[in-house]
């Protein structure tokens, strides 16, 4: 089950489960629309993936089971490991490939 991180780990904004500027990797990686566009430049500084919206779990329980308060978001936060110069020097290595061909 998808993951739904509590914050940026780059800049520590916080995306609740409703944020609709929450991106995600195909590993949950999780930052804001704003750092994947700036800073990160669709390129993951963990795997080098590129980035889409993350889905929004359902508040209401339209289905047994199955909602935010049933399956709820993590509250564990996460942070980058790297400084901002090597988050460059790692966008430039795959910025102009298209994730698809990466
Ligand atoms: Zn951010
Ligand atoms: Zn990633």
């Amino acid at each position: 089950m998808l993951q739904l991180r509590p914050n940026c780990e780059n800049c520590d904004k916080d995306l609740p489960p409703a944020a609709t500027d929450a991106r995600i990797c195909s590993y949950e990686c999780t930052f804001c629309a704003e750092c994947v566009e700036t800073v990160l430049l669709n390129v993951c500084p963990n795997c080098g993936g590129g980035f889409v919206p993350r889905p929004i779990r359902p508040a209401a329980e339209r289905r047994p089971g199955v909602s935010l308060a049933r399956q709820p978001a993590s509250t564990q936060r996460v942070h980058l490991k790297w400084d901002r110069a090597e988050l460059a020097n790692f966008a430039r290595t795959a910025c102009d490939i298209p994730p698809e061909q990466r």
